[in-house]
């Protein structure tokens, strides 16, 4: 107690709980694929820490969130955790909970058109 740990995720939220069908965990090639085709949404990878591992191993260099679209997620490792986001502001909330704000970044590449976005959405 009393260490100064500010910051805990709450599932006491204002508004609405996110549905699970905003989310999906994309756990086969086939379906990484599928969401690259449709373009829709966003999409997640990284180095998700199991419920044993502490959060501070993550480093956010290696977390990335990107449009559905981008030319980048060619590249994506298979043995990354990979999760499909239907909005920004899902994509945003959930990533915060599991691993907290500062461990994710934006695709440099898609962070220039995410901030029109953001401000569309909100
Ligand atoms: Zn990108």
């Amino acid at each position: 107690m009393g260490t100064g740990n500010h910051f805990m995720p709450t599932q006491e939220k204002t508004g609405v709980r996110p549905t699970e069908s905003g989310v999906r965990p994309l756990e086969t090639d086939y379906e990484f694929s599928e969401s690259r085709l449709e373009a829709t949404g966003f999409i997640f990878h990284g180095n998700v820490p199991s419920p044993s591992e502490k959060k501070s191993a993550v480093k956010a260099n290696s977390n990335l969130l990107h449009f559905a679209r981008c030319p980048k997620l060619e590249k994506v490792s298979d043995q990354q955790t990979k999760i499909w986001f239907r909005s920004i502001k899902l994509a945003v909330s959930h990533l915060n909970e599991l691993l907290g704000g500062q461990r994710w970044k934006w695709c440099k590449l898609c962070e220039r058109e995410v901030t029109q976005r953001i401000l569309d959405e909100i």
